[in-house]
Parts: structure tokens; sequence; C-alpha cells
């Protein structure tokens, strides 16, 4: 019999959450804390030393030897250091367990070895982090037993921001701030806070753990550098939302049943569109939080698999020619009071607020759409922007066909006096009820979608942490509200001077909306036309925060000095020469030691039969042949094998930074690409016992 799950009662019982700490906190240091939270002031030690010491009488009852601080370096994953609550042992050789507010507000790891852009040198090694109090502490199980995690942002000594989470909480406060401007202005009197709503949509891969053991690139890599084409990939489309199979079922049962204790409320499941690929969503958060949880949904995917003998794969582009993987990051803005400011309503035309609100952003995604698409570079993602899955490097918005009406109003005569509806859809049976329509249908290749109350970017990769997307998206928002905010302070009619607005930044910035197929060839043309940019390659995206416009963006709203924005840039172009870099090491490891021995070896068996069939006095003509073909492949395989290993070598005596990543780019990616060609093809030809890997359809086709 299956066990019974009861999600209200697992619900968040390893979370120390609101109502725990209610219950367990003197009514006067709740008071306190809560106040804290609400004014954005810092909590004074004393609270802290109260709150810590409940959290480890909580986090010890569940089992809990350690504690860590969770953060976010710009390596893109969560690092955390353990310490166990173990004291010095006294006199008598005892210990005692101990957790104080200053260990829980601030952590001291060695912040030396993660990637700083420059903003610290080696040795001035000293790092802060720093306990996000508005996401919740919580205790994690696993091999090493059980940790109390506190998610915190990660500063250097001198204060500025190492990681993610810092400038995405200032990102929050800004385009809080600048939503409360406008809407007094539209008479709101009530909202004090504006939080943007955020909901993550994780695709991965599974694949069999001792497959993947068999896989080198998989291992050292996370993608398949070798592997020719399965007979069978997604064409039939039958894997898309079909059955889940049993072995896949029992692992997505167990992750629901890990997330959910740990708060995280998972919601929809299904299978991808590639073989072996799968999709996860929980119900949004509020920004800082949804960023946090979609880190630990990553790391209980990894986790989870393994307790299947199974490897979850979260890179971008784990097998060519098939789909690869993305992340859809769902955003809106949400009052205290619960209003959602992208929630058109019935009849959007009216909603003044609204329709301003969506030319705005309409005005800051076409301003800065290159700084978007940068959010969204990762160095796997390469593999899927324009590649006929994934949205283009384009950046366009879709809005669906009753919002692009009434922006058309706008544009041509200033207003708008109608709004398209949704109408029935006629099932055309009597067991069927007929349902009414949404009023705009889905586009799937839109890289910035309108669903409905929300905007979804489509472009983020799968491994990539979300945060990004989000800093730009809050903060080229908020800017753009800014400036609608002034004018509307100054207009004598409030109502005409929103009108002109939303007609103003609508026939400014129609260029970037765009309701048709993004993934054909003519809307590459089009888009040129149009003056957006296609920034293909991460090394031209991240070349966008060397702009002005984007500097001054930053540095105006304190989400990144400059520095630190210089900091980000030099980071991502260290961190793609140092991926290219394994990948091609990788290449030549699995070429030099296993694919051309097992080559060899098979022109040997070839050889031998030739001569034997020869002696019997048959025809070796076919043997032969197939003899040739190895051995000319087996040619070309060495000198694209000498020619990568040249590039390679020639890479690293480049001078570090946006050179040495273009020339990764640009020149050592061509020879990966040059040799994996050969290869594919001998996978082909020769005796599938000989060749030294598992094969595409063993890794998709049989988990
Ligand atoms: P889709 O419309 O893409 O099929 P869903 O409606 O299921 O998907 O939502 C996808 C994700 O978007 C989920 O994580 C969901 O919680 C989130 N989401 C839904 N509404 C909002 C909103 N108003 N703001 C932010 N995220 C949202
Ligand atoms: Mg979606």
């Amino acid at each position: 019999m299956m066990e019974k799950v009861n999600i209200p009662e697992i619900f968040a019982e390893d979370v120390f959450t609101d109502a725990v700490m209610q219950e367990r906190l003197p009514k006067s240091v709740y008071k306190q804390f809560k106040k804290s939270i609400d004014e954005g002031r810092d909590l004074d030690l004393a609270t802290a030393d109260v709150i810590a010491n409940e959290i480890r009488t909580w986090a010890i009852a569940k089992g809990a030897t350690h504690f860590a601080h969770l953060f976010q370096p710009l390596t893109g994953v969560t690092a955390e250091k353990q310490d166990s609550f173990i004291t010095a042992p006294k006199a008598d050789g005892s210990v005692v367990t101990a957790f104080s507010g200053k260990e829980l507000i601030k952590g001291e790891p060695d912040g030396s070895s993660f990637p700083s852009g420059g903003l610290r040198v080696t040795f001035e090694a000293r790092g802060y982090t720093v306990w996000d109090t508005t996401s919740s502490v919580f205790v994690r199980h696993d091999a090493a037993g059980t940790t109390l995690l506190i998610p915190t942002a990660f500063y250097s000594y001198n204060g500025e921001a190492l990681d993610q989470k810092a400038p995405l909480l200032r990102s929050m406060q800004v385009i809080s701030d600048s939503s409360i401007k406008l809407l007094r202005l539209f008479g709101n009197t009530s909202a004090k806070k504006v939080a943007p709503s955020v909901g993550a949509e994780q695709e991965y891969f599974l694949v069999d753990a001792a497959k993947f053991e068999q896989r080198k690139d998989l291992i050292y890599t996370g993608r398949t550098l070798f592997g020719a084409a399965a007979p069978k990939g997604q064409e039939l489309d039958d894997h898309y939302f079909g059955t889940i199979r049993q072995r896949v079922a029992s692992f997505m049962k167990n992750i629901n049943e890990e997330l959910w204790k740990v708060g995280i409320p998972s919601k929809t499941q299904h299978n991808e569109v590639a073989p072996a690929q799968h999709e996860i969503a929980p119900i949004y958060a509020n920004a800082n939080v949804a960023v946090d949880q979609n880190q630990v949904v990553m790391q209980t995917l990894k986790r989870i698999a393994c307790q299947h003998d199974m490897k979850c794969l979260l890179h971008e582009k784990p097998f060519a020619g098939v789909n690869g993987s993305g992340k859809h990051n769902n955003w809106s803005l949400v009052t205290d009071t619960g209003e959602n400011l992208l929630e058109p309503g019935d009849t959007p035309h009216e909603n003044k607020q609204f329709l301003l609100v969506l030319a705005a952003i309409i005005k800051a995604v076409d301003k800065y759409a290159g700084l978007l698409r940068e959010s969204a570079a990762d160095p796997g993602n390469d593999h899927r922007l324009g590649a006929n899955e994934a949205p283009p490097a384009i950046i366009s918005v879709f809005l669906g066909s009753q919002l692009e009406d009434i922006i058309n109003q706008y544009i041509e005569t200033g207003s708008a006096s109608t709004s398209i509806e949704g109408g029935f859809l006629t099932t055309g049976s009597a067991a069927l009820k007929d349902i009414t329509k949404d009023a705009t249908d889905r586009n799937r290749t839109s890289p910035f979608a309108f669903t409905g109350n929300k905007f979804e970017f489509r472009m983020v990769g799968s491994r990539d942490s979300i945060a990004s997307p989000n800093i730009v998206l809050n903060t080229i928002v908020a800017e753009a509200f800014d400036d609608a905010s002034e004018r509307l302070a100054k207009a004598t009619d409030f109502d005409a001077e929103v009108d002109a607005l939303i007609s103003e930044y609508a026939k400014a910035h129609s260029r970037i909306i765009f309701n048709g197929d993004g993934y054909s060839d003519e809307w590459v043309v089009e888009a040129e036309k149009r003056g957006l940019p296609n920034l293909k390659s991460i090394v031209d995206a991240t070349e966008v925060l060397e702009s002005e416009d984007v500097i001054n963006l930053f540095d105006k709203y304190g989400v990144l000095t400059p520095t630190e924005l210089k900091a980000r840039e030099e980071v991502k172009y260290e961190n793609y020469a140092k991926v290219i870099n394994i990948e091609a090491l990788t290449m030549i490891d699995m070429a030099t030691k296993q694919i051309v021995p097992a080559v060899i070896k098979y022109t040997k068996s070839l050889a031998d039969t030739v001569i034997a069939v020869k002696a019997a006095g048959s025809d070796a003509s076919v043997q032969a042949d197939i003899l040739g073909e190895v051995s000319d492949l087996l040619k070309a395989t060495k000198s694209a094998l000498t020619e990568l290993k040249a590039v390679s070598e020639q890479a690293t005596n480049k001078e570090e930074g946006k050179v040495q990543a273009r020339f990764y780019n640009e020149v050592v990616f061509k020879a990966m690409d040059a040799l994996r060609a050969p290869v594919d093809k001998l996978e082909m030809i020769v005796d599938k016992e000989a060749w030294p890997m598992p094969s595409y359809g063993d890794l998709m086709f049989e988990v």
C-alpha cells in the first residue's frame, strides 16, 4: 500500500515559519522582529539572541547538529559553510550546544576563493554573510545529518556585494518605492509596499546514474560533448505532457514531499518536450524568497535523483539535437494590500493605471533590451537562445491580441475605447459545457510574454539563478515608473496626462512589441530592421554592462555601484573562459584516451576480418570499404584533435577577461565542433560493443 501524504500536515514542517515564531517567541521579541522588517531597520543583538536561542532549540528538536549560512556567490550555485552547535568542552569534559544572535545575523566565511571580479585580492579574505530576515530559516535532512540553514546575502569587507541576493534586495526596495510613488498619484493611499512576485518554472533532465558515470563529459561539464543522434528524438511529440514513467514518478513524489516540508509550494509537474526531460513549478512568492526557493529546488532535484540511482541534469543543453532546458521567470508587482498592478481586469481599456504600468514596462524593456538579454546570459544558454527551441536572443514583448489592440488604439487616436473580448469556446457536444475563453491566446516563442496578469521572461537558463533577471526587471521598471511619476506630478489635467504618456510610450517603443513567431528567420531580419539588438553570444551580451546607460541606471538606484558592476562583468568573462576551457580539455581527454583507442582497436578487428575473409577466398570489399571509411574519419578526428589542443593552448595565453572570453567563443568553440563532427559519424559506424560510452539512445530512453 502506498503511504498517504497529508499536504497541510507536512507543509513547512521543517521551516521556522512566522507561525512557529509567534508561538515560541515572547510577544515583545516577535513584535520587535516584525517591526525591524517593516521599517527596514537592523535587528538589535539582544532580540537576535533570543530568536537565535529559540531557533536552536527548535532545530535541535528536529535533529540538527549544524547550522550554515546559505549564500549565492557569483558562481550561480549555492554555497554554505557548516558549523556545529557545539561549544568548547568544559573542565569536566562535557559540552553543551549554543547559537548566538551574532551567529544568526552574521557569518564570516573565508570568501577569498569565490569569484569577485577583482573586487578583492586573495589575501583580503574577509567576507560577511548577513541574514535575510525576510526569507525563513529551515532545516535540511540529508546524508550529512540535519542542518539549520539561514538564507543570507554576501558582502566583501568593504561592503561590496559579492553575491546575487544583495543587489536583488536593493532592487526590490527600489521597485517598491517607485511603485508606491506612482500609486499615490493614482490616489492609492493604503498600500505601503509593493513586492515583485516571482514564479520559476524549472526544466531538467533525468538520466540513469550508472550510465552518467560512464561519460566523462557529463561528469565534468554537465553536458554531452560527443554523441550521435538517437534514431528517435522528440519528433513525435509523444513525451510532452505524456505519461510519467514509474521510476520518474516515484522521484517526483519524493521531490514534492521534500519541497513541501521545507515550505516550497511545489505545484505543477509534467514531462517536457525532449525525451527524459521534465518540469517542476512551485507557486510564486516574493522575488527574494522565490530566488532562494529555486536554488533549493535545484539542489533537491540533484540530491533526490541520486537516491533513485539517477542523475539530474540542470545544464541548458545536455544533448544536441533535442530541446535544452530553460526556466520561465514569471513576474508581477503586488501591493501589500493584495493588488496586482499587472491585473488588466475585464475591460482593460478602462483601466488607466494598468495601461500606464504596461506602457512603462514596454518602454523599460525596449530601452534596456540588451541588459535584459544579458541577465539570461550563461555559458550553457548560448546553445539555446536562437536555436529554434528557446526564444531567440532578440528581446521582444508579446502582449496578445487584446492588449495589442488597445495599444494600437492609443497609437492611432491617443486613447482607447474598446477591449476585444474572449467570448465562448463552443465544444459542440451536449456532454461538454461551453467554456469562456481568455481574451488572448498564448505565444510560446516570445521571450517576454504577457500571460494574463504577469510577464513571463522565458530566456533564463535552467542552471542559472533567477536573481539577475529579477534585479534587472525591478530596476528598469522602477526607472520607467519614476519617469512617469515625474510627469504626472506636474500635470494640471491628470487623466489627460496619463493618456498622453501611454500614447507617447506606445509610439516610441512599439518596435519591441511582436506577436508573431519568434523562432522564424523572418523575425531575425525584421528585428534588425526595427533596430532591436540581437546579442548572440554571452560575450556580446556581457559587453552591455559597459554601456553608460546601464552603469548610470544601477548607480542612480544604488543597486550596483560602477565597481560592483564592473566586477560582475569580469566574473562573467572569467567564468565563460573557464567553462569552455574545461569542455575543451574534457573533449581532448575523451578523444585521446577513449575514442581514438577504441576506434583503432576496431580498425584492427576490421583489418583482421578483411584478411581472413580474403584468405577464405571470399569478397571482402564491404569490410574493406568500412575500414576505409573508419580510417578516414579517424584521420579527421586526429587532425581536429591536434587543432583543438593547439587553440586551447593559445587561449590560456590570452589576456584574461573579454579578450580571452572572445577567443574561446570564436576559436576554441569552433574547434570543439570540428572535433565532434567526425566522432559522431564514427559512432554511427563503429560496433556498439566497441564504443566506449553509452549512446544518446541509452541515456535518453532507458531512464
Ligand atoms: P503557465 O501560464 O506558464 O502555464 P502557470 O499559470 O501555472 O503557468 O504559472 C507558472 C508560474 O507562474 C507558477 O510558478 C505560478 O505560480 C506563477 N505565477 C502565477 N501567477 C503569477 C503572478 N501573478 N506573478 C508571478 N508569478 C505568477
Ligand atoms: Mg510558463
